[in-house]
């Protein structure tokens, strides 16, 4: 019987599971709640090897390699210049807001009922079937529930009240995009710098447009109405501020930009005990937020999304299905949720923290390529074709 869905949220997750449940024959509505119109503001984020052939798996890869720019070079260094490794990975980068619109376009034109303004606030089980109960006094009713609705996930809180909230990193993160200044490096690359008091990375992109963000410090979290008061002015100042004492082009890219995005903070999700029950289930940031270190969080979103889908599509009954889906995903996210952790650590490392990262690195990241540590995350991939086992009881 083709079951049908209810899925929440329409950032990244939430669309790509659209179209992956389609392509297993099962219906589902996909139930955002921001208006349309407020897509558009934000930064870029990094689709890695792994993630963009997750995307091949849905026949999205194409899609996304016409937005953004190839970016499969790294160069590390630090604030006096000193070059700290490379490392080669095929990945692209792409503003978010087009990643979003692109995948939801993609879903509708697929045949996906997206519907924009429905905020989820409630759900409950009843007789085999769930109901979503949203912000506007509307309701919808599905046998399944998969709650791709991010790192507040409200899912996540209705599957288990108890569940952990997310973690302040102690990095905040803000950016922006430079025009008409000319900075050094070639397009293809990412340029990250360990400054003595602030992480900063940048890429060309081949208009010449520098797409750029910072990781100032803030080991305290600072709450939505403290971030909400600093003015874009003082932005621009406690930047250059930072950067002031190291090598490398930032504080003319920071000068040449129109708009600072607004800074937010930097979670992550070490753990999530509870994924799923008899009807609902999380993916995406929901399940497993990554530090924006890993490079990792929008790939994670995509895998979940497509390994759902072969869950629900072989694997007899909602809860075995979500069992299986479990079982095939947390070990892995888990561990890259603590590689983005070990990988933010070297941004903020005080003195002798940087003085031992500027030691060493060169040697791990020798280390890294020549044996291919990585190659856990980026050679992943899933197979559409391969069934999947029930789990044993
Ligand atoms: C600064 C930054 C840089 C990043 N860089 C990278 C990177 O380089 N590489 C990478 O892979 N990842 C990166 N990430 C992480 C990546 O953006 C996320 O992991 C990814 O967006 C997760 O997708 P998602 O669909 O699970 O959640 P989201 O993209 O957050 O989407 C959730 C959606 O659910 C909606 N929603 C929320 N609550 C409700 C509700 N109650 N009802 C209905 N809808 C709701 C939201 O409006 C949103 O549209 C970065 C993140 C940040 C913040």
């Amino acid at each position: 019987m083709t079951k049908k869905a209810l899925v929440i949220g329409g950032g990244i997750a939430g669309p790509v599971t659209a179209m992956a449940l389609q392509r297993a024959g099962i219906d589902s509505e996909v139930f955002e709640a921001y208006e349309r119109g407020s897509e558009g503001v934000g930064a870029f984020l990094t689709l890695a090897v792994n993630g963009l052939e997750a995307l091949r798996v849905l026949d999205l890869h194409d899609l996304v390699c016409d937005l953004g720019m190839d970016s499969s070079l790294m160069r590390m260094s630090n604030g006096r210049g000193k070059p700290l490794g490379t490392l080669t990975q095929p990945s692209r980068t792409l503003k978010r807001a087009d990643l979003y619109q692109v995948l939801r376009d993609e879903a509708v034109r697929r045949g996906a009922r997206v519907h924009y303004g429905r905020r989820l606030v409630d759900a409950s089980i009843a007789d085999g079937r769930v109901r979503a109960d949203f912000a506007d006094g509307t309701s919808a009713e599905g046998d399944l529930l998969i709650g791709a609705d991010g790192l507040r996930s409200r899912t996540r809180t209705i599957i288990d009240p108890g569940a952990p909230r997310a973690q302040h990193v102690g990095l905040l993160n803000t950016g922006g995009f430079a025009r008409g200044v000319t900075v050094p490096g070639e397009t293809g690359t990412s340029y990250f710098i360990f400054g003595k008091r602030c992480f900063f990375g940048y890429l060309i992109h081949p208009d010449g447009e520098v797409w750029w963000f910072a990781n100032p410090p803030s080991p305290k979290e600072p709450t939505q109405e403290e971030l909400a008061a600093i003015t874009p002015a003082r932005w621009r100042a406690e930047l250059l501020e930072l950067f002031k004492d190291d090598a490398g082009p930032m504080a003319d890219i920071i000068r040449a930009t129109d708009h600072i995005i607004p800074g937010w903070n930097t979670y992550d999700f070490p753990t999530v005990p509870r994924w799923f029950n008899e009807r609902m289930v999380i993916v995406g940031d929901a399940a497993h937020a990554t530090s924006p270190s890993a490079g990792q969080g929008a790939s994670m979103a995509i895998e979940d999304a497509v390994v759902l889908a072969t869950c629900l599509r072989d694997v007899p009954g909602v809860h075995d299905a979500f069992a299986a889906y479990e079982r095939l995903r947390r070990g892995r996210v888990e561990r890259v949720v603590k590689q983005g952790r070990r990988n933010g650590s070297g941004k903020a490392p005080g003195a002798l923290g940087a003085f031992v990262r500027d030691l060493g690195m060169p040697m791990v990241m020798r280390q890294i390529a020549k044996r291919d540590l990585m190659a856990w995350i980026h050679d992943y991939r899933i197979s559409w074709d391969a069934p999947v086992a029930a789990p044993v009881r």
